[in-house]
Order: C-alpha cells, then structure tokens, then sequence
C-alpha cells in the first residue's frame, strides 16, 4: 500500500484504530504466514565509543561497569543457543573498536559452522569492513535510523548524521545483507508526522526488516526528565509498517515488554512476526542497559520452551 505522509499522519492519528490492526493482521498472515521467527540475542560488549543522547551505553556514562565477552565465550553461548532450537544469532553490542573485523569475522566464521544465521549489529562500519563480514558469513545487519527527522537526530547523536547512517544502510543493502532497519517512537520532540517520515524512510531503503520500539527514558541519560513513548503510538507504527511493507519481518521488539508485558504478545496481532530473545549471560545481562528495564535470568533452555509455548497459545507456529 502507498501512502502519502499526509494519509500516515491521519492513520496514525485515528481515534479507533481496530480496523487497521485487522488489516494489519490480515495482511501479515497473507504474507509471512503464522511462524513467529525466535531470534536469540547476544549482548556481547557495552563499550561504547558514541553518545547517542537517549541510550545508557553512550560513552559518557560513567556509572556503568563496561564489559567484553571473549570470542569464546561468545561462541560457547551461541553453541548453548543451537542446541536449544535457535536458528538466528544476533550478536549487538556498543560501537566498540576492540572488537576489528578480523576478530568479529572469525567469530562468525566459527558461529557459521553451528548452521545459524548471523545477524549482527554493531553499528557503523566503513564499507569494506560490511563487505569483509558478509564475505566471513553474516547474514543479516541491523542498523536503525533511529529518526528520519534530521534536526531530531542531529540533538540526539553528537557523533554522526542521518546522512551517515543512511549510507551505512544503503551499503550494507548493497552487499546483499538481509537489510534491517528502524526507529524509536516517542522520541522527544517527535510528531505523528515524524513517524510517517521514518515509515517512508524505511520503505525507501528497501529494508527487510524493521525493529520499531518505544523509546524508555534512562536516568543516566541527558533525556532522563523525557516521557517514556506509548507503546499504542508504537503498535501502531508496527501495524502501518505491515500494511506499507507487506513481506517485511518485523519483531516485536523488546523496549515493548519492558513498559507493559501484555503488549510484547498483543504487538503479535499487529502485525509483527519475529521476537528477540536475551541470551546475554546473566553476569553481564544487566550492564547491557540500553534503557531500564526488568530482566528475567537467563536461563536458553527453559526461556526457549516457555516462549514457544507463549507462541502456540496464540495459535501461531514458533521457528
Ligand atoms: N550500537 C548498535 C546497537 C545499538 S542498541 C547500533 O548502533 O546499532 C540497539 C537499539 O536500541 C538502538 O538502535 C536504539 O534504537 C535502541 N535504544 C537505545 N536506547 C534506547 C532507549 N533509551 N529507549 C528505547 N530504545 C533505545
């Protein structure tokens, strides 16, 4: 479906959106079916060298203990993960220079050799390192645009530019990755029309996926006095992004669960088809802190059969 901005803001804006669940519900089963993609997520460094102004890692934060997982340990903990059922690894962390591409690489060449796919996202990268990675075997990259308003993201990030990002995302497209992209919603500052803008932006770039999630204000953080987002504006954006991108993967993405643990299944009704599960081992899990939230113990066997069983009480077929 193409829309115009215009017809965004009004959707986004409506008073009774059931209608558009539906559709986007309907149209999700029409075109990626009733599996729910599990992905198993590592978080495997929170160095970071950037300052993104809304997330907890941003290298000015002092107060938080900086952590890197060995390549072995990395690889040990995606073993656990293949064993248990999953077949995705995401492997995230901080823009974190100790981490080269040589050293990621073999990583993945190892992970590789386990039969899963690799999604990473580690950030910006130059050219022929996105190219050297894909080379070594990953196959998907997840970078957000984090907002398509250029001011907006001009004040949030003091290291970089929507240009640069999108570049980044045009690249990593180029290199035949499985292209993932996305945005906060609830941003300061942000409008209805903003969300239309990161909606075209994203259909724009051709992406495969997109992870749209609430923005949750952190105490160590310049933006700690902001609002946490709504996660029905959120839902919201999800369900616009099934209808505008019928095919396109898109997870339910944590931030949500972490403001009201109803909506991580309801968001399954909008459209959405994939969740991210923490692997992170539970020494380390807490210091990932991106934004607050109430974290479970890991645990990558019986997290994986409860999610499973969540997944087919909602008559949909966990993968
Ligand atoms: N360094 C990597 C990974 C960043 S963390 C990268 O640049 O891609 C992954 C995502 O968490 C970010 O893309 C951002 O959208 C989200 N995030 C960070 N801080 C957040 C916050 N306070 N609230 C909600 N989402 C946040």
């Amino acid at each position: 479906m193409a829309y115009t901005i215009d017809e965004i803001v009004d959707l986004l804006n409506l008073e009774d959106f059931r209608e558009v669940y539906l559709e986007a519900d309907r149209i999700r089963k029409e075109n990626v079916g009733d599996i729910v993609h599990i992905r198993a997520l590592l978080e495997f460094s929170n160095y970071c060298k950037r300052r993104c102004k809304y997330c907890g890692l941003n290298c000015t934060n002092k107060s938080v203990k900086r952590y890197r997982m060995s390549p072995e340990e990395i690889i040990s903990t995606t073993y656990e993960a293949a064993v248990n059922g999953y077949k995705t690894i995401v492997l995230q962390s901080g823009e974190d220079n100790y981490y080269t591409p040589k050293i990621l690489g073999e990583i993945v060449k190892s992970i590789k050799k386990l039969n899963m796919d690799i999604t990473l996202c580690c950030g910006e990268l130059d050219y022929d390192s996105y190219a050297y990675l894909k080379e070594c075997g990953a196959d998907r990259y997840l970078l957000k645009h984090e907002t398509a308003q250029n001011e907006l993201y001009e004040y949030l990030h003091p290291c970089g530019t929507l240009q640069e990002r999108i570049q980044c995302l045009k690249i990593i497209k180029k290199l035949g990755y499985e292209t993932g992209g996305g945005f906060m919603v609830g941003l300061p500052n942000q409008t209805t029309k903003t969300i239309a803008m990161d909606l075209m932006l994203l259909k724009e770039i051709g992406c495969d996926m997109a992870g749209i999630g609430t923005f949750i204000s952190h105490p160590n953080t310049l933006l700690k006095d902001c609002e946490h987002g709504s996660t029905e504006m959120t839902k919201r954006a999800v369900a616009l992004a099934r209808i505008m991108m019928p095919s396109i993967n898109l997870p339910a993405t944590t931030s949500l669960g972490v403001i009201n643990d109803k909506e991580k299944v309801d968001i399954f009704s909008c459209g959405a088809n994939v969740i991210m599960q923490k692997i992170t081992p539970n020494e380390y899990k807490a210091l990932y802190e991106i934004y607050p939230s109430n974290l479970a113990e890991t645990n990558i066997r019986l997290q994986r059969i409860k999610l499973e069983n969540q997944i087919k009480e909602l008559n949909r077929i966990p993968l």
